[in-house]
């Protein structure tokens, strides 16, 4: 084990900052909105689950990487796509973009080469923002912003075979479409993050199945049924899950989360954890030994999206 802790950037002054090695210097930052998550779990429950996979994979890397230094930013509570219920706190995806983009200038003009976001909100527009910055952080200063969480959260929408096989966990309890938000899976992180803050008997809580679909939600995923047929899988997938949203939070009064919190237990949450934990640590090993490691988000083909305003 290394013996130097982290340093935050907010405690360094110049001279510290000129000490540190550009090359093996790895920032990292905790990005999330603010978000109502039922009323069994907090606002902040992708803040607290971000936060614990972060010292988990800093902890993994310091014992891989003793060379690596790790600084890191204070939190970016900004997050776009929050759920649209009273309690949420939702920032457009062109603010998120400019802000990540603006921080990746700020590193990159001082030479170094990585920004590391923790994040644990699936919102299609916030993952738009965080690749969109990425991609024009890569492009312009060939510096990487890589949110390990958007390869997460495709893998358990698309039932990833590795995702499952890692985590023991079957479709339905891994976070996918039928268990989107504060179901078993974010009930089971909690669980295993921070017990005391799942604030109700969840057993008593009753499970929120998808509605059917309807209206724009039923045009969204005749599109993507469309677009898979002609070849284009992944678009036509991402089309499906964004229908899928559409669906739960275009009805009249939807519950402020999807899956089955009844179901949920610390030893699922701790084994999805690890998944988190195994797949960021890879991706950040990959761009430190210079490939480019940013995941493609979910409908980046469609990256324009992200302007659509809330
Ligand atoms: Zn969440």
């Amino acid at each position: 084990m290394r013996s130097m802790a982290v340093l935050e950037y907010i405690r360094l002054t110049p001279e510290l900052l000129q000490g540190l090695p550009r090359d093996s210097t790895v920032f990292t930052i905790v990005v999330s909105p603010i978000e109502v998550h039922g009323q069994h779990l907090p606002f902040g429950t992708d803040i607290y689950i971000a936060e614990a996979v972060r010292d988990r994979v800093l902890s993994a890397l310091e014992e891989n990487r003793p060379e690596v230094c790790f600084v890191s930013l204070p939190h970016l509570y900004c997050g776009s796509d929050a759920l649209p219920y009273p309690g949420s706190l939702s920032v457009n995806a062109t603010a998120l973009e400019g802000v990540l983009t603006d921080y990746c200038k700020g590193l990159a003009k001082q030479g170094f080469k990585y920004l590391v976001v923790f994040d644990n909100h699936g919102g299609p527009r916030h993952h738009l923002a965080i690749s969109s910055a990425a991609r024009r952080a890569w492009r312009k200063w060939r510096f990487q912003l890589i949110d390990p969480f958007i390869d997460i959260y495709r893998r358990m929408i698309v039932h990833d075979p590795e995702l499952l096989s890692m985590t023991g966990l079957r479709p339905a309890e891994c976070g996918d479409d039928a268990d989107n938000h504060a179901g078993t899976n974010e009930t089971s992180l909690m669980m295993a993050v921070c017990p005391e803050l799942v604030l109700r008997d969840v057993r008593e809580v009753k499970a929120a199945h998808p509605p059917k679909l309807s209206g724009a939600a039923k045009i969204v995923d005749g599109l993507g049924r469309l677009v898979e047929a002609l070849g284009g899988k992944r678009t036509g997938a991402d089309l499906r899950h964004l229908a899928q949203a559409i669906a739960w939070t275009g009805q009249d009064g939807f519950l402020p989360y999807m899956g089955a919190p009844a179901l949920a237990s610390k030893e699922a949450g701790e084994a999805m954890l690890g998944a988190h934990v195994k797949i960021s640590v890879r991706l950040i090993e990959k761009a430190l030994s210079g490939e480019d490691a940013r995941p493609v988000a979910i409908l980046e083909a469609l990256s324009l999206l992200r302007r659509v305003p809330e």
